[in-house]
């Protein structure tokens, strides 16, 4: 009988990594899942303490610690490792320290032969799958980053509470850089099909442009702040990574807001930020081009700007 093995390697057995590990088990969202950190012996304990909840799980997902080379004939490589900021480092400074880990990564990864869709998590997360995608050599469509997946689900979240409304009947999008420079554009945001701006200018609705920058301000602060009261993020973007994982094994064709390479889409080349895509199997079918309004079209291209400058800055050398 032929088998059709669904296989992720982790890269990075951390908070983020486990997270993603711990709902990936119980989701049943692959079949065979091998970890690898610099720390082996952390890879060799977090697989021991999955393994022994398997007899409670639906799943009978194989998992364990393993080697580069276990890349060979993976589906996906998922990378969440990266290295802390050390006190007084700059963000540049930082970002050329885990440029130089994706390097050590990213190199053996694509000596093991392997040849799937790398998915990656580490921030910040537009740059980071822009050297994984320069390193690898790979075809762009098959490099995806988190991008603002997670904020899009935060923001469809705040709305549907403010709202009152199943989240998933709220079809808005957090686009551009993962961080400070991302956006709502409202012009995009919908209730089913109805613009969310014109259900706010009804006056028997209590959401008011006032409520709509609060809530976009609170989705962008969302990590610090969750930062501040309990040091790190970790289980929602687990989960934003199971459901990105799926669409790529379901063949599901979802749209997605991940980080893809701009080829020519608003105006853009080269960059990599967080865009609606619809996803599948093969990666990134097409990058999904929203009728921006000139406002939002400037707000997109400064937040490429951004991106755009920190990846110069870096000078790759050797990069390919
Ligand atoms: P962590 O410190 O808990 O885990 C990082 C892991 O990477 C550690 O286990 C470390 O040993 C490993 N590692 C370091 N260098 C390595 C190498 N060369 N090879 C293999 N493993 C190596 O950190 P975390 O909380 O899991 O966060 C991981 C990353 O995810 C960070 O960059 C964080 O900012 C990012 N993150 C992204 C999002 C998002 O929305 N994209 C959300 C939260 C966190």
């Amino acid at each position: 009988m032929a088998t059709d093995k669904r296989k992720v390697v982790l890269i990075g057995a951390g908070m983020v990594g486990m997270s993603y590990a711990y709902a990936l088990l119980n989701q049943s969202a692959c079949d065979e899942l091998v970890l690898i950190d610099l720390d082996r012996e952390r890879a060799r304990g977090e697989a021991m303490d999955l393994n022994h909840g398997l007899a409670f799980s639906s799943s009978h997902m194989k998992i364990c610690a393993g080697e580069y080379r276990d890349c060979a004939d993976a589906d996906i490589v998922v990378i969440c490792a990266g290295v802390a900021q050390k006190p007084g480092e700059s963000r540049l400074n930082l970002l050329q320290r885990n440029a130089e880990v994706f390097r050590s990564i990213v190199d053996p990864v694509g000596e093991s032969g392997f040849n799937g869709i790398f998915l990656v998590a580490t921030n910040p997360v537009d740059i980071m799958t822009r050297i994984t995608c320069s390193l690898s050599g790979f075809n762009p469509r098959r490099v995806l980053g988190t991008g603002t997946a997670l904020d899009t689900a935060r923001l469809r979240y705040l709305l549907g509470n403010h709202l009152s409304v199943d989240p998933r009947n709220i079809h808005a999008y957090v686009i551009g850089e993962h961080g400070d420079s991302e956006f709502v554009p409202w012009s995009q945001a919908m209730l089913a099909t109805k613009p969310i701006r014109e259900i706010c200018s009804q006056p028997d609705i209590n959401c008011s442009d006032a409520d709509l920058n609060r809530i976009s301000d609170e989705v962008r602060g969302a990590a610090q702040e969750i930062i501040k009261a309990k040091k790190a993020t970790y289980y929602g973007i687990g989960m934003a990574m199971v459901r990105i994982t799926k669409a790529i094994f379901g063949d599901e064709n979802s749209v997605l807001t991940v980080s893809a390479m701009l080829r020519g889409e608003y105006g853009e080349n080269g960059v990599f930020a967080g865009v609606p895509c619809i996803v599948n199997r093969s990666g990134i079918r097409k990058v999904l081009e929203l009728p921006l309004n000139e406002e939002e079209q400037k707000k997109f291209k400064d937040s490429c700007g951004t991106l755009q400058a920190v990846y110069q800055d870096l000078n790759l050398e050797g990069g390919r």
